[in-house]
């Protein structure tokens, strides 16, 4: 049975579709043609209070009282559900914000499924232990739930970025309110049936969407939310953090990223090549993943070489076109304001002195001469771009494009290669392409990011904790260290005297 009929999809409070308190709905754009193609519920604070008091009834009651291998059951049978859906969720996904259905079905959606599979595996895993203070007392710890929390996710890979937060939320015994980015919120809204249908208790797990600025305001604010888990920019991060600060919620961010992918010259380039190219920004997703090796640093003396097979490989294997056509590689910019944002970046870095090598065409350029050109003529596409000659001090450089557009910066030796490669506010990742050993952990070691690649590129992966430093963000996704992070910690006292 499909889970979406009909082009118009309401939120999901207490098990059951709510149409929004004001009535107002938003028009979802399919970014490959720039057409309408559903619309979601605007929401306001009327829909979080009645979304977090549904999460709030959960805790305090079925949920709660659950015991922990029938939660685990339940995350268990939910991974089943979501792999039966997962090809009508995956169309979904990738007609809201571009992402090609050729990344999505054996990427996106599976790892979704799996994320479930592995919270389940812990969440009746969950232990306490004793603490040995003397005969007169019997002092144990317990890692209990923190009530419900809020997650807010942004629109590049909002199932993905959803289930590795959802799946150690609920493991650890908590309810949850979604706040999906507006540009793509259906799939999110959609996927809450996965979880009635397989019987978690109404009220466990709730969507709501609408507008950052109102209903993600609301869910920071409100006073029964204990933790916001966030992905999204590090501009909004701080805007939350401050507005959080009133009710001392706990916060978790994931954020932005200018992470350096260095190639040095003993790089074995029949894999470099591809790893520093098609992995890295000129992804399916155009880029737009916070992971991009948008700052390409390549040793002097492979530097023209490195540009030239990057060009060649991208122009082999990077065709552009709509996200549902299979044999697309890369979509487009997700939006209608991102595109107009990407465009501006290439225009500046222009400005500012660095030579586009190849790229920096736009919407219709892209198709000429195509069959499908008149369908894409009003889609956001962006070709992949790439800089050379840019140098780490322009804004290029420096700022978050999220596009499919790449910084060639040359070095000359490693000492110069780590400086640049820290010389940034952000602290996502890093790709390292050497085939010496002792190179590759001196920069495991000195880099400043949450995850440092060593002659591959953005492998991330449920069971190994992801996640920032700086302005890149702290908490971690993924991996036991997470559950940690939906949990507090209680120490009990029984006297023994
Ligand atoms: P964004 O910060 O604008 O929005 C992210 C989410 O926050 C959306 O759901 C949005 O509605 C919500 N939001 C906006 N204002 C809010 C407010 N005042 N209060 C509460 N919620 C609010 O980010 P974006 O432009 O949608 O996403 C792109 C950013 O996300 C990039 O910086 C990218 O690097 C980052 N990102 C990070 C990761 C990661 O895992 N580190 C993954 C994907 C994307």
């Amino acid at each position: 049975m499909l889970l979406l009929t009909g082009n118009r999809i309401d939120h999901w409070i207490g098990g059951a579709r709510v149409a929004p308190a004001k009535g107002a709905y938003l028009e979802s754009v399919d970014p490959s043609i720039g057409k309408p193609w559903i619309e979601v519920p605007a929401g306001d604070a009327e829909d979080v209070d009645a979304a977090v008091a549904a999460a709030k009834a959960a805790f305090e009651g079925p949920w709660r009282e659950m015991a922990a291998m029938q939660r685990a059951a339940l995350l268990r049978a939910v991974a089943v559900e979501i792999a039966g859906h997962a090809e009508e969720l995956a169309t979904i996904e990738c007609r809201d914000n571009g992402k090609p259905i050729r990344e999505a079905i054996p990427g996106d959606l599976p790892s979704v499924s799996e994320m479930m599979n592995y919270w389940g595996g812990q969440a009746d895993k969950i232990h306490g232990s004793t603490v040995e203070i003397g005969p007169a007392s019997h002092n144990f710890v317990r890692h209990e739930p923190l009530g419900v929390v809020g997650i807010i996710v942004p629109w590049n890979s909002p199932l993905a970025i959803l289930a590795a937060k959802v799946g150690a939320a609920l493991a650890a015994g908590n309810t949850v309110v979604l706040k999906p980015a507006e540009q793509a919120s259906a799939s999110i809204l959609v996927i809450a049936e996965c979880f009635d249908a397989v019987g978690f208790p109404p009220g466990v797990v709730n969507v709501v969407s609408g507008l950052g600025e109102v209903v993600g305001d609301a869910l920071v604010r409100h006073p029964d939310v204990r933790k916001i888990a966030m992905t999204g920019s590090t501009e909004t991060a701080r805007i939350i953090s401050e507005r959080a600060a009133p009710t001392l919620k706990q916060l978790a961010f994931e954020l932005g990223g200018k992470s350096p992918n260095i190639v040095f010259a003993d790089a074995d380039l029949d894999i470099a090549v591809p790893g520093a190219s098609t992995s890295s920004v000129f992804t399916g997703g155009a880029g737009q993943t916070c992971v991009a090796g948008s700052r390409l640093l390549i040793h002097a003396s492979i530097y023209d070489e490195l540009v030239e097979k990057i060009e060649a490989h991208v122009a082999d294997t990077v065709r552009l076109g709509n996200a549902l056509d299979p044999a697309t590689a890369m979509g487009p910019i997700a939006f209608d304001r991102q595109y107009e944002k990407v465009k501006s970046y290439i225009a500046l870095g222009r400005e500012e002195g660095a030579e586009l090598s190849f790229g920096g065409r736009f919407g219709p350029e892209n198709f000429e001469g195509r069959d499908d050109a008149d369908t894409l003529a009003g889609g956001y596409f962006v070709s992949p771009t790439l800089f050379r000659g840019a140098t780490n001090d322009m804004r290029v450089c420096r700022e978050e494009i999220f596009g499919p557009v790449t910084c060639a910066i040359p070095f000359e030796d490693d000492d110069e290669a780590l400086a640049i490669a820290n010389d940034t506010n952000y602290g996502l990742a890093c790709g390292v392409w050497t085939r010496d050993l002792k190179r590759a952990h001196r920069f495991v070691r000195d880099v400043q990011a949450g995850a440092v690649w060593v002659n591959t590129y953005r492998r991330i992966h449920w069971a190994a904790p992801f996640g920032g430093f700086k302005d890149s963000g702290y908490g971690r996704d993924s991996g036991l260290e997470s559950l940690r992070g939906y949990q507090q910690t209680k120490t009990a006292w029984i006297d023994l005297a």
